[in-house]
């Protein structure tokens, strides 16, 4: 049987992926979107129910340009499939004032005249009650702020893209990728593809289609807990939070239903070999440094677990993202690295890949991002 050919394919449709096959199959053109696993699965880096988006940037103020399109994206993608993705519920910063979180927060808020304000302790506890603020540290709130929906961004661009004609196929592992005769082979354990373009979307499983960069992007064994509270509920007006402690980085989401709270911590992190095969058990002690900063920080809610879940940060040397053009294969283009803070982009991040693969260049302002300050 002749190998199928397309005119795009995407390697690995989580995040970033699905976004890129949403916006080929809206330009019209031949797509293949291939995964491992079905669509929304929680193998990766892209489940366990919300994820935080904001415009004040502490990590970098060059994604700000970014954020601001994926806020225009992600209401049109709620729009076009009917499902309530972003949810405003703000977000309140925590920490220091002569550390980085709350300078950062700061500095992008000022550049980019964000709608960000300082929140004294009366007001913190007229308006937040049930979080608490350590001696000399601060707070800052965005109103701006909020949660996505991971799970269903994911399936709304993935739904929509196959509504609008792109091929969507899971259970195919990809063994690896070659330019051979002027078009791009794709080797599967079960059939090979071809494409005219390749974009790789491939999350902590980078390496290994990326290998001949050496980018060595390290993967990270991250944990998600949700405890039980009666307090903290979304529909009581409660934000998303992000506290910088002594202790580490700890975030984490309105309660939303019987589960409770949802709290991370976002500093640390366990260096990983195997996504595919990882254990993904619970490590007692940070589970311990977690309920501390609960009992310290959040003390409404109590520390019983009512769901545990692992997902992988896929850390770039910089902790920025990368993507770019393969630099020996023009025709493949790639997000990798989005180290633990992409998921809120992903949206403009596959608006971007699509327009680099099919025009060669993206109107977004993405050059701080590539592969060349690497060295
Ligand atoms: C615990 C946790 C909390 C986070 N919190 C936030 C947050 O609050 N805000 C935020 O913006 N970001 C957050 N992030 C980061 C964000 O979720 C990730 O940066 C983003 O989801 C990564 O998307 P991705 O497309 O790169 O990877 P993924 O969504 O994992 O997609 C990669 C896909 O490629 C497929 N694949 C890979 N290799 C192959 C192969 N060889 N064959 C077939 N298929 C393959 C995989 O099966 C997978 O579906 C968090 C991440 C974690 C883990």
């Amino acid at each position: 049987m002749p190998m199928k050919h397309y005119d795009v394919i995407v390697i690995g449709t989580g995040g970033v992926g699905s976004a890129a096959l949403y916006h080929l199959a809206a330009r019209g053109v031949r797509a293949l979107g291939l995964d491992r696993f079905p669509i929304a699965h929680d193998r990766g880096s892209s489940h366990g129910e919300s994820r935080i988006i904001r415009l004040s940037y502490f990590e970098h103020a060059g994604y700000v340009p970014l954020l601001k399109r994926s806020y225009e994206l992600w209401d049109a993608l709620a729009q076009a499939s009917g499902r309530a993705l972003l949810h405003r519920v703000g977000i309140l910063y925590v920490g220091a004032h002569d550390r980085p979180i709350i300078h950062g927060v700061r500095d992008s808020a000022t550049a980019h005249q964000l709608d960000v304000t300082a929140v004294d302790s009366a007001a913190l506890s007229a308006r937040f009650p049930g979080f608490q603020v350590p001696e000399a540290s601060s707070a800052l709130f965005e109103q701006d702020a909020g949660y996505l929906l991971v799970e269903d961004c994911v399936r709304a661009h993935a739904e929509l893209a196959i509504a609008r004609g792109a091929e969507h196929s899971t259970g195919h592992a990809v063994r690896g990728w070659r330019y051979e005769d002027g078009r791009v082979i794709v080797d599967t354990d079960s059939a090979p593809f071809s494409a005219d373009r390749l974009i790789l979307s491939a999350g902590p499983w980078s390496n290994a289609l990326l290998a001949s960069l050496d980018i060595r992007l390290r993967v990270l064994r991250k944990h998600l807990h949700w405890f039980e509270t009666n307090g903290y509920k979304e529909t009581d007006g409660c934000p998303t939070f992000f506290y910088d402690t002594p202790n580490g980085y700890y975030y984490g989401f309105p309660k939303r239903d019987a589960l409770g709270l949802k709290v991370a911590e976002h500093s640390r992190g366990v260096e990983v070999d195997d996504p595919l095969n990882d254990p993904r058990a619970i490590d007692p002690d940070e589970l311990e440094r977690v309920k501390t900063f609960l009992r310290t920080c959040l003390p409404g809610v109590s520390t019983r677990h009512s769901r545990h879940e692992v997902c992988f940060y896929t850390m770039s040397p910089d902790e920025n993202f990368i993507v770019d053009r393969h630099p020996d294969h023009p025709e493949v283009v790639f997000a990798a690295g989005l180290s633990g803070h992409g998921f809120k982009m992903t949206a403009a991040l596959g608006e971007a890949l699509v327009e680099l693969a099919l025009d060669g260049t993206t109107s977004q302002p993405i050059g701080f991002l590539g592969l060349s300050r690497l060295g």
